[in-house]
């Protein structure tokens, strides 16, 4: 079994023929925009810091001709930490009853919208853990009074493993987006992480489902996951690139000391990067968030994500008194900020870094090309 990317481990370096040829890899991947699984293993096996810039600078490229250096702004709300499901990552498991539990009101949903609106957010991602009292109906509500005071928006979901005809029932509201990882492409990790009365399988079908009814689909992992090697890392790169997905969420795992993973590893910076810039080749107009995790990881590690092919941030618009109760990871950073702080804060990270944020809807670039998708 192979370590996950052994050169961040042991430094070792490989030799100048072998970088070569992960390189000539690499730029393979950035011509046919695929690459078999076996050399993608390479890639993962013997990438070193020499052949790391170079990956970089073509993710980085690969971009351009979609997005240019655009980074596009979506405005988190979480909306509820109550969940029912028993992800042995997560720090809102039904099995941690250390979390105080919350809910946000219509009110203060919307108050959070309105001020996002002010500063010129045009997506608002409302994400949850899997709360039972967040029915069809009362999800219907909320979607069509946020698009009835902001018309000119976009709305991302991120509330979980739905049934089709409520999904369907969301989407006729006017939801237009719908984050949904798949954590692992592979089958045994995935059963190793996750309580027994959860669907590898239901997930993925999910994910199918959304994409039928017409949602711009996410889907993504964790890195560095117990267990997980780089033969897992590569089927998640084949997953995606069969699924074909909209956004792509992907961040550090990071141990919670209430879970039942506590005492293990975090992710690294360096593997997720890796990791962003290989999903940025395979999938050149992905949407491909920067996320918060991988600002907790490491103090630039939101912009070094850029760098590596990401163009979007997420910061978050809710209540601050909640944000600290959303710990589905610990030290999480940023839940002491108010909207308007964390709002400059992220400009400034990310004129600092030669992009620039765009204040557009921000679709994916094959469906602002489609003049039906005025919904
Ligand atoms: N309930 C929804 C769902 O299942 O998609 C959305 C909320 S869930 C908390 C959002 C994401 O958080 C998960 O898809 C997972 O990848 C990520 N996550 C949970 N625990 C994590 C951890 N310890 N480290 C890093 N990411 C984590």
């Amino acid at each position: 079994m192979n370590t996950i990317l052994p050169y961040i481990k042991n430094k070792a370096l490989t030799s100048e023929k072998v970088q070569n040829r992960v390189k000539e890899l690499i730029l393979e991947l950035r011509v046919n925009k695929v690459l078999s699984a076996h050399h993608l293993l390479y890639i993962l096996d013997h990438i070193d810091e020499t052949s790391l810039e170079y990956l970089f600078k073509q993710a980085s490229e690969a971009k351009q001709p979609f997005y240019g250096n655009n980074v596009y702004l979506r405005a988190l709300i979480e909306i509820s930490n109550y969940c029912n499901k028993g992800c042995f990552y997560c720090g809102i498991s039904r099995h941690n009853n250390r979390v105080n539990r919350y809910r946000l009101t219509v009110e203060d949903i919307l108050t959070s919208c309105d001020k996002a609106y002010e500063l010129g957010y045009r997506t608002f991602v409302l994400q949850a853990g899997e709360d039972p009292r967040l029915t069809k109906e009362t999800v219907v509500k909320l979607i069509q009074k946020i698009k009835q005071r902001h018309k000119d928006t976009r709305i991302t979901l991120s509330l979980g493993e739905q049934d089709k005809a409520t999904y369907q029932a969301w989407f006729d509201a006017g939801a237009d987006r719908y984050l949904l990882r798949h954590e692992t492409a592979s089958k045994t990790l995935y059963k190793a992480i996750h309580s027994n009365d959860m669907s590898y399988e239901n997930r993925r079908q999910c994910l199918y489902n959304l994409k039928a009814i017409g949602y711009q689909v996410g889907a993504g992992f964790m890195v560095g996951l117990p267990g997980q090697t780089n033969e897992h890392l590569v089927e998640d790169l084949i997953y995606l690139k069969q699924l074909n997905p909209h956004m792509v969420g992907i961040g550090p795992y990071l141990c919670h000391e209430d879970t039942k993973l506590k005492g293990n590893a975090s992710g690294t910076l360096n593997e997720t990067l890796v990791m962003l810039a290989l999903v940025r080749l395979s999938l050149p107009k992905v949407l491909l968030p920067s996320t918060t995790a991988l600002g907790t990881v490491d103090e630039t590690g939101r912009e070094q994500g850029l760098l590596a092919g990401a163009n979007v941030f997420m910061p978050n618009v809710g209540p601050t008194e909640y944000k600290k109760d959303y710990e589905i990871y610990q030290n999480k950073i940023c839940v002491t900020d108010t909207t308007e702080t964390c709002y400059i804060c992220v400009r400034g990270r990310i004129s600092q870094y030669q992009h620039q944020v765009n204040f557009g809807v921000g679709d994916h670039v094959d469906i602002e090309r489609m003049t039906s998708y005025d919904r």
